[in-house]
C-alpha cells in the first residue's frame, strides 16, 4: 500500500503504518516542550500512547478475526493517528454475522477495561496514584498509566459506540434495523440517525469547547452518506444485466466516413461510438476524447479508420452489470458492442452508464 510502512503480520493479516503516524510523536514533543517535560516525563507519555495504540490494534483484530469466523478475510489493517481501521474484504452478508463483527472491537476494550479495573482499584486504595490536576500532568507520571488506560478504553467503547457510520455503532444500528427491515432501508435509516448524531456532536463539540469532536462530525457527515451512496447503487445493480442498462445504436459510423462526422454527432453530446465496415462488423471503437483531438488538429477530412481504437470487446447481452462496470474500469472500455444470440442488439456506453449509477 502506498504512504504506509508494514510492521508486522499477525494472524496472517498484515499491519501498516501511515505515513503521517510519526506526526504523533512530533506532537508528544511539542506538548512535552509547551510544559516544559523532562525526558523521564516524555517518555511515560511516549509509552501511554503507544499503549493506547496497543489497544486500537487489539480492536481492530476483535473486528478481523470474528470476520474470519464468517469466511471474510481480512486484506491488511491500517494504523494512523486519528485511529485504525480493518480493510475488510467485504461486509458479511448475514445481518447477525455484521453485528458480530461490529461488536467485537469494542468488546475488546471492555475485556481490557475489565482486566485494568481491580489493578487500578488495587493502585488507588494503597495510594499509589498520584492525584493530578488534570490530564497533562497525570501523563507524566508513570503511576498514573494503567488508570489512564483504563478510562482511555472506556472512552474508546463510548465513542465506537456512537451510533454513526463509520464508527461501530453505526454498523451496530443499520445491522440490527437489516434484521427487521431491507438492506436499503437499514443504511437509509441508520445514515439519517448518523446526520442527527453528527448534529448532535458538532454542536457539542462547539459548547465543550473540544473543537476535534466538530471535525469528527463533519468526517461522520461524509462517511455516512459514501456508504448509503455505495449500498444503495449495490442494491441498485444487484440482478441486473447488461441488457437492461444498453442503449440502441443510434448512429454507425463506418470506417470510410470522415471524422468530421463524429465531430458533429459530439457537438450535441460528448459520447463514444463503435466503428462498422461495410459489412456491418464492428472494427474498432472511437473514443471521444479521440474525436475531440482530431477536432483541436483541424483534421477534419480523415477517415474515422485513423482514430479508431481496439480497446473493445463483445459483452453478452446476459452479463451481470456490476462485472461489466468493473470491466470497463480494469480494461479502459469506452463503448462495447452487446451481442444476443450471435447478434449485435445494442452498446454499451461508458459516460451513459456513469450517469445511470451517479443517479442512483
Ligand atoms: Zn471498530
Amino acid at each position: 500500500m502506498k504512504g504506509t510502512l508494514k510492521i508486522a503480520t499477525m494472524f496472517k493479516i498484515p499491519v501498516y503504518l501511515h505515513w503521517s503516524f510519526p506526526l504523533i510523536f512530533v506532537y508528544i514533543l511539542f506538548i512535552g516542550y509547551q510544559i516544559g517535560a523532562g525526558p523521564m516525563e516524555m517518555s511515560a507519555i511516549a509509552v501511554f500512547v503507544l499503549t493506547v495504540f496497543l489497544c486500537v490494534l487489539m480492536h481492530e483484530y476483535g473486528h478481523a478475526l470474528t470476520a474470519r469466523r464468517f469466511g471474510v478475510n481480512t486484506r491488511d489493517i491500517i494504523l494512523s493517528p486519528i485511529g485504525g481501521v480493518a480493510r475488510l474484504e467485504r461486509i458479511p452478508e448475514r445481518p447477525s454475522e455484521e453485528l458480530k463483527v461490529a461488536l467485537a472491537g469494542p468488546a475488546v476494550n471492555v475485556v481490557i477495561a475489565l482486566l485494568l479495573l481491580p489493578i487500578v482499584y488495587f493502585l488507588r486504595r494503597d495510594g499509589l496514584i498520584y492525584e493530578a490536576k488534570n490530564e497533562l500532568e497525570a501523563l507524566q507520571n508513570w503511576n498514573n498509566l494503567l488508570p489512564l488506560l483504563l478510562i482511555t478504553n472506556i472512552g474508546l467503547v463510548i465513542f465506537n459506540m456512537i451510533p454513526a457510520f463509520p464508527m461501530d455503532g453505526g454498523r451496530v444500528l443499520r445491522s440490527i434495523l437489516a434484521m427487521k427491515m431491507e438492506r436499503v432501508k437499514a443504511t437509509k435509516i441508520a445514515f439519517i440517525i448518523a446526520q442527527v448524531c453528527a448534529l448532535g456532536l458538532f454542536i457539542f463539540g462547539l459548547y465543550w469547547p473540544q473543537y476535534v469532536l466538530c471535525f469528527i462530525a463533519v468526517f461522520v457527515v461524509l462517511t455516512s452518506r459514501i456508504e448509503w451512496k455505495s449500498v444503495a447503487r449495490e442494491a441498485a445493480l444487484k440482478g441486473k444485466t447488461v441488457k437492461d442498462l444498453m442503449q440502441p445504436i443510434q448512429q454507425k459510423l463506418y470506417l470510410d466516413q470522415k471524422i468530421q462526422l463524429a465531430i458533429d454527432l459530439n457537438k450535441i453530446q460528448a459520447r463514444n461510438f463503435l466503428v462498422f465496415d461495410r459489412e456491418e462488423n464492428v472494427r474498432g471503437v472511437l473514443f471521444f476524447q479521440f474525436v475531440n483531438h482530431a477536432q483541436k488538429e483541424k483534421d477534419f477530412e480523415a477517415e474515422v479508420e485513423k482514430y479508431i481504437s481496439d480497446t473493445w470487446e463483445n459483452l453478452s447481452a446476459h452479463y451481470p452489470i456490476d462485472n461489466a462496470i468493473a470491466l470497463f474500469q480494469q480494461k479502459g472500455y469506452a463503448i462495447v458492442p452487446i451481442i444476443e444470440n450471435g447478434q449485435l442488439i445494442g452498446q454499451l456506453d461508458m459516460i451513459a452508464l456513469n450517469k445511470y449509477v451517479q443517479s442512483i
